[in-house]
């Protein structure tokens, strides 16, 4: 499998530099990583070219997470991403939310790479 072509989106650029961190320490493949600060931010990139795997905080300023996935709906280089939702405690109704817009699964902060690699690695296509 080529190496993986990831987009991460969240208003912390703190939190986005964690998430590359434990994707790299989960063992993934990463190719190029895109960042994002917001749902408006992240359907540009998306709209220009095709990720393996979207990470996505769901509250952000501007656009947030569930409308970012709801603007993924109709984007045809976004058919089949996986998205997978960066959450806080107690966010829960968002989560179940965002599940039914479209995530593909969730993992709460604080995360360890080890619960990264298990949220993501079977929604890759083999090899990771
Ligand atoms: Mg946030």
């Amino acid at each position: 499998m080529s190496k993986l072509r990831v987009l991460i989106v969240d208003d912390s650029s703190v939190m986005r530099k964690i998430v590359e961190r434990s994707l790299r320490q989960a063992g993934l493949d990463l190719g190029e990583v895109l960042e994002a600060s917001n749902g408006a931010e992240a359907l540009a990139e998306v709209n220009k070219g095709k990720f393996d795997l979207i990470l996505s905080d769901i509250n952000m300023p501007a656009m947030d997470g569930l409308e970012f996935l709801r603007g993924l709906a109709g984007v045809e280089s976004a058919k089949g991403v996986p998205v997978v939702m960066i959450t806080t405690e107690g966010s829960e109704a968002r989560v179940v939310e965002a599940l039914s817009v479209g995530a593909k699964g969730y993992i709460r902060k604080p995360f360890t790479p080890e619960q990264v690699k298990e949220r993501v690695a079977p929604l890759l296509g083999g090899g990771q």
